[in-house]
């Protein structure tokens, strides 16, 4: 018999796990239906980390039980349900054909490409669709519209500083906390010999957990990384666990050794905590209040606190407000021109640079590396190889249990390639193999070395950087911010020069020679 009150359809994404979700917060918990699916049609398509479609999995199913304990009717479709059709369209079709709705409400997405096929469907399904803004962000979109609109520079550090006026975070009656917005000077320290980093907090997969690893392992064999150990929080309460966990041992030396490398070290005194943050386990007030907390409790020095609460109130919100405000002709531009295919080695980790195989090991085992090694290891060398934009995103894209489209597009296009010609970033964050030198003991076992330019063992990065410079001199020159590193060049003797830049296009053209497999293809997204 039909119900007098209409019911509505509450499609929940694999990232949409927040309880004060925005479209959950009126949910009539009598007639409405949560809808989630796990749809892994395109998983497959990228060849996501395992471990990513085991967290995102095993955080809905966790999910999907907190809401029915709560008395709310959750229509699950696993993703071996033999009927699902692995993709949001059509599991949202056929929920409307088992259910009696009279509207369906979602919260937009995390990916341009799926908030255009949102948008379609209520034409396509004739049915009201509501799509409500994600209200877990601390910068609206209108505010960042607000922000960004008629500035001639985009610089995050402006963003940041109205984003602590307005939270009051770290600040002060008479400004912000200590006198300085920005610490960042303080916090370039490489390990000192013997620092031991602070042991992290991992958690057991529970049964629901074993079941999904079972299901991926079986599904997608050929995804890159290791499926186990896993030991990922996927609940909100092993989240806040993990996130008490950070501030109590690795916040006080977060600062100081935020930019540090170290071979076998993965994490460091980072907070491991952004996957956690992307799916809705964490918000990102509360993560910012809770090293603010430590701040005045005495627990984490200025240098620490504040170069937390920058990445997320700052970075984390700005990037996501330029990814909205600038797409879809964002992800379009190549400012450099890159065209190089992305070599083998960023899957398969073989390669006898040092600092790279670190950084793509780690990413194997654990589907994270910290921001240095994203940025200044395999960001760098992509950069100073000429990678083409869109194949370096998707392999970022697929390897990183925290990566969303919103968040990993302007990272890699605009900080890393400097694809869109600066308006991220004032110049490329290009180095040469001295800045991996002072900042990880990853020189030290390698084949290469990095003081040493004109033999076989000069380092790869090194002859990549100056080559970099060199190829990119029309564009690049006239930036103030490069005026030193072309001072250089121009000091160095030209022969020295010219074998450099012949040892760099012999290393370029050896990149992917003798591999005959093609790469993963590299298009689409996961759908969440
Ligand atoms: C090339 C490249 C790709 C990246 N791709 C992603 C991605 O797909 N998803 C993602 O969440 N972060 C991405 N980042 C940002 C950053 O590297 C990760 O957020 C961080 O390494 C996550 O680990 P953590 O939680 O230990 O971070 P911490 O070092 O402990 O930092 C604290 C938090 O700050 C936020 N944060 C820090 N830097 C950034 C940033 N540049 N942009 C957005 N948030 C930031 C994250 O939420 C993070 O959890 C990328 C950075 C680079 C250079
Ligand atoms: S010598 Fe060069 S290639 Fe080797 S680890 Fe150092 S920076 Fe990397």
């Amino acid at each position: 018999m039909r119900s007098a009150v209409m019911a509505k359809l509450r499609f929940i994404l694999g990232d949409h796990l927040s309880r004060n979700l925005a479209s959950l917060r009126d949910i009539d918990k009598d007639h409405d239906i949560v809808l989630m699916a796990e749809v892994g049609g395109e998983s497959t398509i990228v060849g996501f980390h395992k471990q990513k479609l085991v967290l995102i999995y095993s955080a809905m199913r966790h999910f999907a039980e907190a809401l029915r304990a709560e008395g709310i009717t959750v229509d699950y479709v696993s993703l071996d349900c033999p009927n699902n059709t692995q993709s949001l369209d059509g599991e949202l079709k056929r929920a409307l054909n088992r259910h009696d709705v009279e509207a369906v409400v979602v919260t937009e997405p995390g990916a341009w490409r799926v908030r255009a096929l949102m948008d379609k469907w209520e034409q396509v399904l004739g049915v009201p669709v509501e799509i409500r803004e994600d209200e877990r962000f601390i910068c609206s979109h209108e505010r960042f519209s607000a922000w960004a609109k008629g500035r001639k520079s985009l610089r995050m550090e402006f963003f940041y500083r109205e984003m602590r006026r307005e939270t009051g975070l770290l600040m002060t009656d008479s400004g912000p906390e200590g006198g300085q917005w920005n610490l960042d000077a303080e916090n370039r320290s490489p390990l000192p010999p013997g620092h031991r980093a602070p042991e992290r907090l991992r958690f057991s997969p529970d049964a629901e957990t074993r079941r999904v690893i079972g299901l991926v392992r079986e599904r997608f064999p050929d995804n890159f990384g290791e499926i186990e150990p896993f030991s990922w929080a996927v609940t909100r309460h092993d989240a806040l666990r993990a996130l008490d966990h950070f501030i109590a041992v690795a916040l006080p030396g977060f600062g100081t050794y935020q930019d540090a490398m170290k071979s076998g070290e993965p994490f460091l005194h980072h907070g491991l905590l952004s996957a956690y943050l992307n799916i809705g386990l964490l918000g990102a007030a509360e993560v910012c209040a809770a090293a603010q907390r430590a701040y005045y409790a005495g627990d984490a020095p200025l240098n620490a606190a504040e170069g937390f609460i920058r990445q997320v109130l700052g970075w984390r919100e700005y990037v996501r407000g330029i990814y909205w405000w600038k797409m879809p002709d964002y992800a379009q531009t190549n400012f450099l021109g890159a065209q190089r295919d992305l070599p083998w080695f960023y899957w398969s980790g073989e390669t006898d640079m040092n600092c790279m195989a670190n950084a793509i090991d780690d990413t194997r085992r654990h589907a994270y590396a910290h921001h240095i090694q994203r940025l200044m290891v395999t960001g760098n060398f992509a950069l100073l190889a000429g990678i083409e934009p869109r194949q370096i995103e998707a392999w970022y894209l697929a390897v990183y249990i925290d990566a969303f489209d919103w968040v990993e597009l302007p990272n890699v296009h605009g900080m890393v390639m400097f694809a869109d010609g600066g308006l991220l970033a004032s110049k490329p964050y290009a180095a040469s193999g001295a800045y991996i030198n002072r900042m990880s003991d990853y020189c030290a076992g390698c084949r290469y070395s990095p003081k040493v330019k004109d033999s076989e063992n000069a380092c790869p990065i090194t002859l990549l950087y100056w080559n970099f410079l060199i190829e990119n001199r029309r564009v690049l020159q006239a930036n103030p911010r490069m005026a030193m590193a072309y001072r250089n060049l121009d000091r160095m003797d030209a022969s020295a020069v010219q074998g450099m830049q012949q040892r760099a296009t012999r290393f370029l053209d050896g990149i992917n020679a003798g591999v005959t497999t093609t790469n993963p293809p590299l298009q689409g997204e996961l759908d969440l």
